[in-house]
Order: C-alpha cells, then sequence, then structure tokens
C-alpha cells in the first residue's frame, strides 16, 4: 500500500536528526494531519524568523 501523502524529509543542519515525526494512525485522525515537524520556532513579534532544533538546541535563519 501506498501512502496516499508524500511525507517530507527534513533533518537538522547541525545533528542531522530527522525532523519529520509521522504521526499514529490515531493521532492522524485526531488532528487531521499525517506528520508534524518538531523544529521549534523562534518567532520575532509574529513572525517565525528562525528555527530550533529540539534535540541539539542549535537555531538556523528560516528560508522563504
Ligand atoms: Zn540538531
Amino acid at each position: 500500500m501506498k501512502n496516499e501523502q508524500e511525507i517530507p524529509k527534513e533533518y537538522c543542519p547541525y545533528c542531522g536528526k530527522n525532523l519529520i515525526r509521522v504521526l499514529s494512525k490515531q493521532e492522524q485522525k485526531k488532528y487531521n494531519l499525517v506528520y508534524v515537524s518538531e523544529k521549534i520556532g523562534i518567532s520575532n513579534r509574529d513572525s517565525i524568523i528562525a528555527w530550533e532544533c529540539p534535540y541539539c538546541s542549535k537555531t538556523w535563519k528560516r528560508e522563504f
């Protein structure tokens, strides 16, 4: 069986940890999402300007 939705790949540029977590079937139903990104948004007022890795705590600029 093929996944209906393509799961993107996203890795921390510093420690290389996979930042995409695929949700369980129950969570997928509950949140109506297939996956979540575990990186932490760092915002300046209302906009996210950088990301932080939850594993190594390094930050990098958000790409637009
Ligand atoms: Zn990291």
